[in-house]
């Protein structure tokens, strides 16, 4: 079956999962998720699992990709910081919702790859940086001090300080944290004086590795 018939049964299946926010279906209607992944896993891009693409890390499924926006509630205004670009298939999603993304991968090689695949698909509101997004993007170019939204795709033994630091008050970052083989889903709104935390549902992502995840892996 080609592709962009398979990507209509993922839609399908997704909001039988129970997705229901269009903007988000629309999103992965669009998105050629095959393009993120590897040659040798092209055949299974538009099956509902997380993947391997190199260096030990995955495409995260898509369920939880969606599931994760859709809690977020993107809007077209919104900036957005992504810690974990991993091959950028969730980056090109987010992107096509919201004014811009600022995405954070720590591994060299993945960042250059989404970034090439990214300007290839002529996505123009990406900013990219390598480095320990544990720690946030300080200093973020173009100038963002403070964002509306922010996604992290890898699991952390806690809520890092520095992050909800740079989340506005009012502001929504849903982050995994737990034990390295297990950990729930949080959605966190920043509060004028400190933050609520919600517990959506149990996961499981590779580590958030740096300062304020995982220090010592
Ligand atoms: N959502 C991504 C996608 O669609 O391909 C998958 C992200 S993958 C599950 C998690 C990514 O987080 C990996 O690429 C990993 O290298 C990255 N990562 C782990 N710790 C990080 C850190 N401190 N800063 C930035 N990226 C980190």
């Amino acid at each position: 079956m080609r592709f962009d018939d398979q990507r209509i049964i993922l839609v399908e299946n997704l909001r039988k999962k129970g997705i229901n926010d269009e903007k988000v279906l629309a999103a992965f209607s669009n998105e050629e998720r095959d393009l993120f992944v590897p040659e040798e896993f092209k055949r299974l891009s538009y099956l509902d699992q997380a993947l391997n693409i190199g260096e030990g890390q995955t495409i995260s499924q898509p369920f939880i990709v969606a599931y994760m926006m859709q809690v977020l509630e993107l809007n077209d205004n919104d900036l957005v910081l992504e810690i974990g670009t991993g091959s950028g298939y969730q980056t090109a999603l987010i992107s096509s919702l919201v004014k811009e993304v600022y995405t954070v991968e720590r591994i060299k090689s993945l960042a250059w790859k989404a970034r090439k695949i990214l300007k290839k698909i002529e996505k123009k509101n990406i900013y990219f940086k390598i480095g320990d997004g544990s720690k946030g993007w300080i200093d973020a170019y173009p100038i963002c001090e403070e964002f509306d939204k922010i996604i992290v795709s890898a699991g952390s033994p806690g809520i890092p300080e520095p992050l909800i630091s740079q989340l506005k008050i009012g502001g929504k970052m849903i982050i995994p944290s737990g034990e390295l083989d297990k950990q729930v889903l949080n959605l966190i709104t920043k509060k004028e004086d400190g933050y609520q935390k919600e517990v959506l549902s149990e996961c499981l992502f590779v580590p958030l590795i740096g300062k304020s995840g995982w220090n010592n892996l």
